[in-house]
C-alpha cells in the first residue's frame, strides 16, 4: 500500500475539521422521506452534519427504493437554507452529477468493493466517507480506501458498520478493533455507524458510547422525527430527543478519551 499512509488530512466540511484527531457526530433519517420531514430535521436536530438516503440498497425490490434524485434536491434546499452540510450514498458512477451538491458522499457497505465506482470517486475533489462491507476483512477495507486515494481523491472517511458473525444479538456485529486498525495503519479519520450495526434502538447508545470510549472521530446515527412512521429502518432510528440525550452522554465520554 503506498497511498495510505499519506501524510494526515484536514477534511475540512462547514465549519468543521474531520481528521484522525478530531471528533464530529452526523445524524438524520435513514431516508429523506418528504420536505416536512427534513423541514423537521433541519429545524429540532442539533448536530454537525445532516444525514439522509437518497439511493437506497435495499435488501427486498419492493422495499422503499428512496426518493432519488428528488431527495438530493430536497437535501440541497434545506443544506443552502440552513447553512448545514449533508451526506448522502451514491450507488452508482451514473449518479455522480447529481451529487454536485452534496458535501460528503458516502459509499455504503455493499459498495465497498465497486472498484470502478471507487476510482470514479478518487478522480473528484470531494470527501468521501467509505463504510466497512459487512463480509470484508480490514485489509480489504483499507484495500478499498486505497482505491480512492490512488487516484487522487485524499479525502477519505472511514466508517466501520457491523461484520457478520455468528452472533445475533445484534443485526451486525460492531467491531471495535477496527477503530485501533486504521488509526495505527493510515492516517484516515474513522467513524463509526452504531445504528446499523445495532438493528434496535436499545442497543444504539451502547455501542455509540463504546465505539467513541474506544477513539472513533466521529460518529454516523439515524434520528427521523417518527421512527414508527419510517420508510426504512424503523426499529433502529433514534427520536430526536433520544438522540439528544445520547448526544450529551457521547460528549461527555468524548471529552474523558480526547
Ligand atoms: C445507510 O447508511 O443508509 C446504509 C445503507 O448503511 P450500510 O451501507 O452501512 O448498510
Ligand atoms: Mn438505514
Amino acid at each position: 500500500m503506498k497511498a495510505i499512509k499519506n501524510e494526515k488530512q484536514e477534511i475540512k466540511i462547514g465549519n468543521k475539521i474531520i481528521s484522525s484527531d478530531t471528533f464530529t457526530v452526523i445524524a438524520g433519517p435513514c431516508s429523506v422521506e418528504s420536505v416536512q420531514q427534513m423541514d423537521i430535521i433541519f429545524k429540532e436536530l442539533n448536530v454537525d452534519i445532516i444525514r439522509g438516503g437518497s439511493f437506497k440498497p435495499r435488501t427486498s425490490p419492493y422495499d422503499f427504493q428512496g426518493l432519488g434524485a428528488e431527495a438530493l434536491l430536497i437535501l440541497k434546499d434545506f443544506k443552502n437554507r440552513y447553512n448545514k452540510p449533508v451526506i448522502s450514498e451514491i450507488m452508482s458512477i451514473e449518479q455522480l452529477d447529481l451529487f454536485d451538491d452534496i458535501d460528503i458522499i458516502q459509499v455504503g457497505a455493499r459498495n465497498m468493493q465497486n472498484f470502478e465506482l471507487l476510482k470514479t470517486l478518487g478522480k473528484i475533489d470531494k470527501p468521501i466517507l467509505l463504510k466497512r462491507g459487512m463480509g470484508n476483512t480490514i485489509e480489504e477495507f483499507i484495500a478499498s480506501a486505497e482505491y480512492i486515494i490512488a487516484n487522487g481523491n485524499k479525502k477519505v472517511i472511514m466508517c466501520e458498520r457491523g461484520i457478520r458473525t455468528f452472533s445475533n444479538e445484534a443485526r451486525f456485529t460492531l467491531d471495535l478493533a477496527c477503530i485501533h486498525a486504521i488509526k495505527t495503519r493510515t492516517n484516515l479519520p474513522i467513524f463509526v455507524d452504531p445504528s446499523h450495526a445495532a438493528g434496535t434502538v436499545e442497543l444504539v447508545e451502547p455501542l455509540a458510547l463504546a465505539a467513541v470510549a474506544a477513539g472513533c472521530n466521529g460518529l454516523i446515527i439515524e434520528v427521523h422525527p417518527n421512527p414508527n412512521e419510517a420508510l426504512s429502518d424503523k426499529n433502529q432510528q433514534l427520536t430526536i430527543e433520544e438522540f439528544n440525550k445520547l448526544k450529551t452522554k457521547v460528549d461527555n465520554v468524548y471529552n474523558q478519551v480526547k
